[in-house]
């Protein structure tokens, strides 16, 4: 038994003794007891006296000196109330740096709860969203940010990426919001301004649209005379080479231009591609898979798998390039009588996918990050010598954005590599009049 409830039991042992001793003394048994008793109950009754007014005052302070069972429950309430206040500190300390260090950052920042309400912010943010303390603390987030897209955003729940919408104070401005979720559903929303990196991306897409553009009317003229000048019989021996590697460079330049216009025009289009077109995938992939037959000259062995008779709502010029750009692209860098397999089929959770494997020379996985980047090749002599530009697969990554698409990549060097984009189901449509389900086109 613990030190204090003993001592307790001798002190009640010993008064009942010494009533038991003082009544055998002088009679009056009874009284001596009840006076022991009255005598236990005050001690008691003094100490909740003395502990009520300690927990009154509220402060940390000494607690009351006592003995016994009293001073066990003195110490212990003390030793719990210091470690309360201590962790209240270092809590109080915590949110006091993160609201410094978020008062001090550059981008607006605004702590939301559970239901998008406003319950924070920082003075960048007050300054960019014009906020007040008064009139904005409590409002949803939604009633600040009216833009459709930003609602889209809030009801998707996907957070991984930023979101551009029109500033709330003045709509010439654009600015990039991000929620970041964390805790037990609170969320952090950061918002900078953009305007001026997409004013200069602008600039930069308008130039590159606009040189490519300026640079086309001189190459058709050149490529013309070129043209009549290798069927000029009167010409020596020694112009075909040069004429004939002319042509070939013309026709290089021409390819790079009608990309880069591609591709400044896939950059300037807003948002998603429509989902009111409708594009026959099946009757889209046996042109591809003819025209790329016609050009490979037999060299590969290609094969069409239509597996899904399911189209897609999108732009059919814009899936018409990004699915040749692939093809060319195994034909590209699969070497003779190797084999090409083109695949359209659905997948068990309703995503449709478009796939080309080869048994080409594959690409180390290190590079796999950037294939997608603009004019990165694994291999720059060899991807020139083929034709190549260093713009499809961007050209690709452009297409599947705005078809709400992603693009995989399975690759092993010397073996060969799979491209797949897998479109979500909202992009598929079912029509009786499409190519019949589960049809294989053989090559
Ligand atoms: P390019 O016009 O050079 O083919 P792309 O953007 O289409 O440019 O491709 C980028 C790079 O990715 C290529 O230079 C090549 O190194 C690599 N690549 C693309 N497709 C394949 C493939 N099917 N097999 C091997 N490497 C590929």
């Amino acid at each position: 038994m613990r030190q204090a409830w003993l001592s307790e039991l001798l002190v009640l042992g010993g008064l009942v003794l010494a009533a038991l001793l003082l009544g055998a003394f002088f009679g009056y048994f009874g009284w001596f007891m009840f006076a022991a008793l009255v005598a236990f109950s005050c001690r008691h009754l003094l100490q909740l006296y003395r502990l009520e007014r300690w927990l009154r005052v509220g402060r940390v302070r000494n607690p009351p000196e006592s003995w016994g069972i009293w001073g066990d429950v003195f110490e212990h309430y003390y030793r719990l109330q210091r470690r309360y206040y201590k962790r209240k500190k270092r809590l109080a300390r915590v949110i006091r740096e993160f609201r410094e260090s978020t008062a001090a950052m550059p981008d607006g920042t605004l702590v939301l709860n559970s239901e998008f309400r406003i319950i924070w912010f920082n003075d960048a943010a007050r300054e960019t969203l014009r906020l007040s303390s008064n009139r904005d603390l409590g409002q949803p987030i939604a009633s600040l940010l009216r833009s459709p897209r930003f609602k889209i955003y809030l009801d998707a729940r996907e957070f991984n990426q930023p979101v551009n919408v029109p500033s709330p104070i003045d709509d010439s401005r654009t600015l990039a919001v991000r929620l970041i979720p964390y805790g037990a559903e609170q969320y952090l929303l950061l918002v900078r301004d953009v305007t001026r990196m997409q004013r200069l991306q602008a600039m930069r897409r308008d130039f590159v649209a606009n040189a490519s553009h300026e640079l086309r009317s001189p190459l058709t003229v050149l490529s013309g005379y070129l043209e009549a000048l290798a069927e000029e019989s009167a010409l020596g021996s020694q112009w075909r080479e040069p004429l004939e590697d002319m042509q070939a460079q013309c026709q290089r330049m021409s390819t790079l231009v009608n990309d880069l216009l591609e591709l400044s025009r896939l950059e300037t289009e807003e948002g998603d591609a429509s989902l009111e077109d409708e594009v026959d995938v099946p009757a889209l992939l046996d042109r591809i898979a003819r025209n790329a037959r016609a050009e490979d000259a037999s060299r590969h062995e290609i094969s069409l798998e239509v597996l899904s008779g399911a189209g897609l709502k999108g732009n059919d010029s814009e899936l018409h390039s990004a699915f040749s750009n692939l093809v060319v692209n195994a034909m590209r860098y699969t070497a003779n009588g190797g084999r090409i397999r083109i695949r359209w089929f659905a997948r068990p959770g309703g995503e449709l996918a478009f796939e080309v494997s080869d048994t080409g020379i594959g690409i180390d996985e290190k590079h796999l990050p950037f294939i997608t980047q603009r004019f990165y090749r694994v291999n720059s002599s060899h991807s020139r010598y083929k034709g190549g530009t260093g713009l499809g697969l961007a050209i690709v990554k452009h297409v599947l954005q705005r078809h709400n698409a992603r693009l995989e990549v399975e690759s092993t060097p010397g073996e060969g590599s799979v491209f797949r984009c897998v479109f979500p189901q909202q992009r598929a449509f079912y029509n009786a009049l499409l190519s019949a389900d589960s049809s294989i086109l053989a090559p």
